[in-house]
């Protein structure tokens, strides 16, 4: 919990309601500690209380898309705020449900973009991915529904895979053989997969049709909203299509789900002093939530002002202890 320093008033908590006294004070609780899911603007908070917020933690959990780039372009100040964190000693790890890119490539990208990382910091869905089958000692092939990245990523655990890239629809798709599946695969893998077709649906569900054949994908984030009114369908559509073809259900090892929760406790986070910081309730605060970290919105991705509002309003959970509008905005207010 985040002590800080001074006297507060009681405060507004809609989860252990008490008395309304002000406004400005909402999410700081009569001890002096922010309460959780109070959706506090740090804004509204004094130099010192954001001091204390930040001594308040020793290791952040960051998302990237959304809180730290966008479109592969910085948001503005967050690399310093990453930055300003390791340098007063604080552990960074960026947890992020890109299942197309490499631990490696990730790493690169953030070091282009300014931020000091190395591939030891980032898990992706896709490096998670193979570290599931590396788990479990998976010794057959997978069918993958997915990116190089996450070819690579299993290639680096020695698990071998087919189906990346085009598989075009023939003239009658639903002439496709037994013959044409190979009989080595055990285990169906979804990611992003810029070329899914109708071919690819068909051998994902009758590989899945054998109940020993495992279902495993990168995360559920179902859409991406951009500037210029196109959506972008994520990964978490293609897998409710195999789910759907196959009357199957997957083991998501991504954001929220409870592989990245279970590697989270294994590399010995002490909960009470993480901070979760991400752009999207359903998966980073929810993920900061069942893990018991502190939980930081921005509002520079997948979350507008007005859904956080409405989901403010009807109580909805998972609600950020904090919100800002950029991770940028942090440092002006520490520093
Ligand atoms: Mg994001």
């Amino acid at each position: 919990m985040i002590k800080f320093l001074g006297k507060f008033q009681k405060v507004q908590n809609f989860i252990h309601s008490t008395v309304i006294v002000s406004s400005q004070l909402r999410g700081i609780s009569t001890n002096a500690t922010i309460v959780k899911s109070a959706v506090f603007n740090l804004q509204e908070a004094s130099k010192d209380q954001v001091q204390e917020f930040v001594k308040s933690f020793d290791t952040v959990v960051t998302d990237c898309d959304g809180v730290l780039w966008l479109s592969n372009n910085a948001i503005s100040g967050s690399a310093d705020t990453i930055n300003y964190f390791r340098k007063i000693g604080k552990k960074i790890y960026y947890v992020t449900n890109n299942s197309t890119l490499k631990r490696s490539e990730l790493a690169a990208t953030a070091t282009k973009l300014g931020f000091i990382a190395c591939p030891e910091e980032i898990l992706s869905a896709a490096y998670l991915a193979g570290h599931y089958f590396k788990d479990i000692g998976f010794t057959k092939k997978v069918y993958l529904l997915g990116s190089d990245g996450l070819g690579e990523e299993l290639e680096s655990v020695g698990v071998r895979h087919i189906g990346v890239g085009p598989d075009h629809v023939k003239p009658n798709v639903k002439s496709t053989k037994p013959s044409e599946l190979d009989p080595e695969v055990g285990a169906v893998v979804v990611g992003f997969d810029a070329h899914v077709s109708y071919p690819k649906l068909l051998k994902a569900a009758s590989y899945l049709a054998s109940e020993q054949c495992l279902f495993v994908a990168t995360n559920m984030e179902e859409r991406f909203r951009k500037p210029d009114s196109i959506v972008i369908p994520g990964t978490g559509t293609l897998v409710r299509a195999v789910e759907t073809c196959s009357a199957r259900k997957a083991v998501v090892v991504g954001k929220p789900f409870k592989y990245v929760r279970k590697y989270l406790a294994s590399i010995g986070l002490n909960s009470a002093r993480t901070l979760m910081i991400g752009d999207r309730c359903s998966t980073d605060i929810e993920l900061g939530v069942r893990c018991g970290f502190q939980t930081m919105l921005v509002l520079s991705g997948a979350t507008s002002p007005k859904e956080l509002e409405t989901l403010r309003n009807s109580k909805t959970p998972p609600l950020p202890d904090v919100v800002l509008p950029k991770l940028g905005d942090l440092l002006s207010l520490v520093c």
